[in-house]
């Protein structure tokens, strides 16, 4: 068959290496961190984790400037250990769910608040507060032959030179073993796949003009610029 248009060109991210890592999905862990559970008056429930879904294009690599979403007043930050996936499968064991770690980088997960507290507040679903264009800035990824498997260290998100955010991975409610078996209960899981552990506390809104670094101990730092509105 011939294709009616050019097939959108894949979404690469860049991998610290030199390499590219193609995207495929985007898992979105939320209230992972009790202190966020709280500060969003909510308590967070390791035995019912829960997560939302972005398109791969959602994207963008750390150094640019994204636009600032339309339909929103008030964007916010929230900084993220991302766990990148170089296999996968259903309903993979705890015990198994490292072995299909490629490797791992800083990521933004950034919502439009006001439509998000709409959304729960009407039992909406929350795909446009959450699947935002350019709403998953992603740092280098880190290969976890050179690294391992992080599992603890500081979480950091400053604006200008300010700590907005402040955590550590140890913190975290479910550990990345968990969360891979987690997800891996209602979708197979492959390469190519990119999971958003959640975020400390501290998150708040961002506003043109500002420079957001993210920072993870023993990775490379995620820098974004918030440009005007799209
Ligand atoms: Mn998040």
């Amino acid at each position: 068959m011939t294709p009616v248009f050019a097939p959108p060109p894949p979404v690469l991210a860049p991998v610290s290496d030199g390499r590219a890592f193609p995207v495929a999905r985007l898992f979105c862990i939320g209230q992972n961190y009790a202190d966020h559970a709280r500060e969003m008056g909510s308590v967070a429930t390791p035995q019912a984790p829960f997560f939302f879904t972005k398109w791969a294009q959602a994207v963008v690599p750390g150094g640019t400037t994204i636009a600032y979403p339309p339909q929103t007043q008030d964007y916010h930050h929230e900084v993220e250990l991302v766990v990148a996936l170089a296999s996968g499968g259903r309903d993979i064991a705890e015990a198994d769910a490292l072995t299909h770690v490629f490797g791992y980088a800083v990521g933004l997960d950034m919502p439009r608040r006001d439509l998000q507290a709409e959304a729960k507040g009407k039992g909406r679903p929350w795909d446009v507060a959450k699947n935002v264009e350019q709403s998953a800035p992603l740092g280098a990824i880190r290969p976890a032959a050179e690294i391992g498997h992080p599992a603890s260290g500081a979480i950091t998100l400053s604006i200008d030179g300010t700590v907005r955010q402040r955590g550590d991975l140890a913190d975290m409610v479910l550990g990345v073993p968990a969360l891979i078996a987690h997800v891996s209960r209602f979708y197979t899981l492959g390469a190519g796949d990119l999971i958003f552990t959640g975020t400390p506390a501290g998150v708040g809104p961002v506003r043109p003009g500002e420079r957001l670094i993210g920072a993870i101990a023993g990775l490379d730092d995620l820098v974004v610029t918030i440009g005007e509105a799209a």
